[in-house]
């Protein structure tokens, strides 16, 4: 028998069917140790703390990132107030420019901020480049938009700032809950105190520098760091007009607590656990991309994914194959190579909460698909997986799993897909797919849910508002309603 000969082009060019590594290779430009922005300048935290900052990529430590207590909160929120006195009653055009300026240098240094911000967050470096950088400066350039026409914000009314603002967001858009945050309150007149979560802070350090090259008068944006303990300086601050939260339901519950009775405004946006709907009339292949997109896009790292596939009885099995031969095509890997599409884990402890849950789900007896694939040895990362068996009790069709983990349920009727989409104590999103029309309005008319795409998911525009309904929170991020929640109307 002959020996089994190696095809020549193999032999040439290896598996014609492997990608090459595409490593990004834009410096990140990142900081061997961080400082608080206050009034307008670096300044090392009076508490003299700093906790170490890694890259779930490979767990490698890639800066130092300062600990702000009481006192430096308190510098923050004075700088704050200060400023508010000259910028709440500058002429919106002037605000405008310097929202407009802010928008520019971000995307002129937009590669830089898009490698900082995979290797931070672990995010695919197409993703960061793709959607994140640019829709923060989008964000700053919508809102400067509306700086000089506020008057159209509540027709026929007065509209002015609240004062100084206390933000305060998570590790999964860092640099974009930034900007969906900023923006709005800056455009109003607001000035802000803000904090990034702890495992993504440098982004939030690195947009302080070009605050500085703005122009920015000192004190309009103040950035503080540190975890869970300096948010609550921030929310208990009493010169805090207002609290924008965004985050977990569980924090946001307890801020809400704090807040009770004080007169301070709030805004949540909370967790999701959106239902994503197919029914038997779908363009099938459509369907099975926005599904992919709606789970996996960031790691499932979004408050609105689409965690639960409501998929038409009809349909489930021919569904269900057609995703498990997309999920074999899907890379998952190091996030800096231009090839990945499932990057890093955010952090050690949320790979422990995802694979807590998924054990879950396997120990409550729904079957699990993950596809053969090689992941790093170094740094945190989960498969793309499928929960197929899945009832409503179980802990994966019902609580946030915040991974790439998707949980498979089916329906018959249109009103029993509505009950299950509606089954959940979250409201923040939902998607129909349909080829009728009519359908797809009765559908977001009896989903409760903020934010209801149709043919298409985690589909975004500064223009169109965000948030939720119920546990996932209350108001709105984006468009002319998110002005409202920074300003007053008499
Ligand atoms: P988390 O609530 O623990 O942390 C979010 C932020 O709040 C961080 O900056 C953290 O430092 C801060 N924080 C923690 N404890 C605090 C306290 N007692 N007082 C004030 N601030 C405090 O959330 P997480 O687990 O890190 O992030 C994931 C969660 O965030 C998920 O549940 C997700 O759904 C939710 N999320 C929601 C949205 C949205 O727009 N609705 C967006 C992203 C994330
Ligand atoms: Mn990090």
């Amino acid at each position: 028998m002959p020996a089994k000969r190696t095809p020549v082009r193999e032999l040439l060019f290896g598996n014609l069917w492997e990608y090459d590594p595409a490593p990004e290779t834009a410096d990140p430009n990142i900081q061997s140790r961080y400082q608080l922005f206050i009034n307008g300048s670096f300044r090392a935290p009076l508490t003299k703390k700093y906790f170490d900052s890694l890259s779930p990529r490979n767990a490698a430590k890639l800066s130092e990132i300062p600990i702000a207590g009481k006192s430096d909160v308190d510098l923050a929120y004075q700088a704050a107030e200060k400023a508010f006195s000259s910028w709440g009653k500058l002429p919106g055009k002037e605000r405008g420019k310097y929202l407009y300026r802010i928008a520019r240098l971000l995307q002129d240094r937009a590669r830089e901020f898009a490698v900082a911000e995979t290797l931070d967050g672990g995010k695919p470096i197409k993703e960061a480049r793709d959607f994140d950088v640019p829709m923060a400066a989008a964000h700053f350039f919508y809102h400067a938009g509306w700086a000089d026409k506020l008057e159209y914000v509540a027709p026929g009314r007065q509209v002015s700032p609240l004062g100084v603002i206390g933000q305060i967001i998570p590790w999964n858009f860092p640099l974009l809950m930034m900007a969906w945050k900023i923006a709005p309150a800056l455009a109003m007149g607001n000035t802000v105190v803000i904090k990034p979560a702890e495992t993504t802070s440098i982004t939030a350090l690195k947009f302080a520098q070009i605050l500085l090259d703005a122009e920015l008068p000192p004190g309009v944006v103040n950035i503080i760091t540190g975890a869970g303990e300096t948010g609550s300086l921030i929310v208990n601050h009493p010169t805090a007009a207002k609290i924008a939260f965004t985050g977990s339901t569980v924090v946001g519950k307890s801020i809400q607590r704090a807040l009770a009775g004080s007169g301070k405004r709030l805004t949540l946006e909370l967790g999701g656990k959106a239902a994503n709907i197919i029914f038997e009339d779908a363009p099938i292949d459509q369907a099975v991309e926005g599904i992919i997109n709606g789970i996996f896009f960031n790691q499932g790292h979004i408050c609105c994914a689409g965690s639960r596939l409501l998929v038409q009885e009809s349909i489930a099995k021919q569904v269900c194959q057609k995703l498990k031969q997309r999920l074999a095509t899907l890379r998952t890997g190091d996030p800096l190579d231009k090839n990945t599409d499932i990057g890093a884990i955010n952090s050690s402890e949320q790979l422990k909460r995802i694979e807590h849950l998924v054990q879950a789900g396997i120990d409550e007896g729904a079957t699990i698909y993950q596809p053969a694939c090689q992941l790093p040895k170094n740094g945190y990362y989960f498969p793309p997986t499928l929960f197929t068996d899945v009832s409503q009790s179980q802990r994966i069709a019902k609580e946030e799993i915040f991974g790439p983990v998707l949980s498979i349920l089916t329906f018959r009727t249109p009103e029993e897909a509505i009950e299950k989409a509606n089954n959940t104590p979250y409201g923040l999103s939902a998607g129909v797919w349909t080829d009728k029309g009519s359908r797809i309005l009765k559908m977001s008319t009896e989903l409760k849910a903020g934010v209801v795409w149709a043919n298409t998911y985690n589909k975004f525009d500064p223009a169109s508002p965000f948030g939720g309904y119920k546990e996932s929170g209350f108001g709105r991020e984006g468009g002319m309603q998110g002005l409202l929640d920074y300003a007053t109307i008499d």
